[in-house]
């Protein structure tokens, strides 16, 4: 059965990726997005598609959706750390009073609601990996608690109307992900370095590159997501890839991929920057069968490719 389907933040890098693949299997897509983060030129290519639309609009000032929905997947938030920190206000608004609205709208129209949750309601975790009972090592006073705290508020927020208005929730907890249709600029570790290599800049380390993160190709979270949309799972529920690399690793890694002769340089370490990161993924294997089927060398150079693809493009498009 098709759906009709509320996405948030939807010109943004997943919620593009998410809009496609809900109108490749037939479902009706209304994509919501100020494009504070994201970018029209991310939905292009759907517009053609008479079933779907984007609705250019800032989520904090309300959600109204003529029509029936049956799934609002709630995604409008600036994500990458340099994004939130630019924008905290923002941040911290959409993450209250834009889940709020959009609980509102899933309440009104009796939808499905996902809220994009992350792994950085965990903090610099002291438990490793990360499983979903862990309660998290946040700073709601460091810079980066612009973006952990209002998620937390979200999940409680999530929580509070499953509970009140016994709305349908599911909280997904995303790892940090990557693919084509990241803005080569938005500051991540691997646009930073894959743009960085191809252009024969210096790649970019901060600190030691000891750190680790823990990396899933954007295919595998869609399909995760997309199963615990369709599911009757409440979650929280982790969804990435375990594969763990440092950040020294990684960089090295993207510089062999590209061919590239740029040499590796070591930058200030941000504040608060989490030391490790790695889901359990047990819950979302277990209920909905889920597991990453994309190695991540091939994600890379998938991705590498298209940045050398839309490089003229990203010229014009990104700087900001
Ligand atoms: P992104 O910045 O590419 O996309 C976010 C989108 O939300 C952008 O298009 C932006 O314009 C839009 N937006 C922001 N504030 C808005 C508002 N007030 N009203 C309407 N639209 C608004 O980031 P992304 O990587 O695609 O992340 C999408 C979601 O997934 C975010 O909620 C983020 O917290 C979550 N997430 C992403 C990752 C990751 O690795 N990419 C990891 C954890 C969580
Ligand atoms: N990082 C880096 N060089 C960069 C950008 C990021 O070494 O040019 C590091 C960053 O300090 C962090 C890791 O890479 O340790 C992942 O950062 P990213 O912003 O991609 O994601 P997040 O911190 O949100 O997990």
């Amino acid at each position: 059965m098709t759906s009709r389907v509320v996405v948030t933040g939807g010109a943004g890098f997943l919620g593009s990726h998410l809009c496609q693949t809900l109108l490749a299997r037939g479902d009706t897509v209304v994509a919501v997005d100020n494009l504070c983060t994201g970018r029209a030129a991310n939905v292009a290519a759907l517009q053609a598609n008479p079933r779907f639309s984007l609705i250019t609009a800032d989520v904090v000032d309300g959600l109204t959706i003529d029509g029936p929905v049956d799934l609002v997947l709630h995604f409008a938030s600036p994500a990458s750390p340099v994004d939130y920190l630019r924008l905290p206000i923002e941040t911290l608004r959409v993450g209250s009073q834009g889940t709020m609205h959009a609980l509102d709208l899933a309440r009104e129209k009796g939808a499905r609601f996902l809220l994009a949750s992350t792994s950085e309601v965990y903090g610099d975790p002291e438990i490793h990996p990360q499983r979903e009972d862990y309660w998290g090592n946040v700073n709601p006073v460091g810079p980066r608690g612009v973006y952990d705290e209002a998620k937390r508020f979200g999940e409680a927020m999530t929580m509070a109307y499953r509970s009140t208005y016994d709305v349908d929730t599911a909280i997904v907890r995303i790892f940090n992900t990557f693919g084509p249709r990241m803005r080569p600029n938005d500051g991540r570790a691997i646009p930073n370095f894959i743009r960085q290599a191809l252009a024969g800049d210096p790649v970019t380390v901060s600190g030691d590159g000891l750190q680790t993160r823990s990396i899933c190709y954007v295919d595998d979270l869609v399909a995760g997501i997309v199963a615990l949309a369709g599911s009757g799972e409440p979650g929280p529920m982790n969804i990435g890839n375990p594969h763990e690399v440092s950040m020294l690793d990684l960089a090295g890694w993207v510089v062999k991929l590209t061919n590239s002769t740029s040499p590796i340089v070591h930058i200030e370490r941000p504040v608060d920057d989490p030391t490790v990161r790695r889901p359990d993924t047990t819950k979302a294997h277990q209920a909905l069968g889920w597991s990453p089927q994309v190695d991540i060398e091939d994600g890379l150079e998938r991705t590498i490719a298209w940045f050398r693809e839309h490089e003229v493009e990203d010229q014009v498009l990104s700087p900001e």
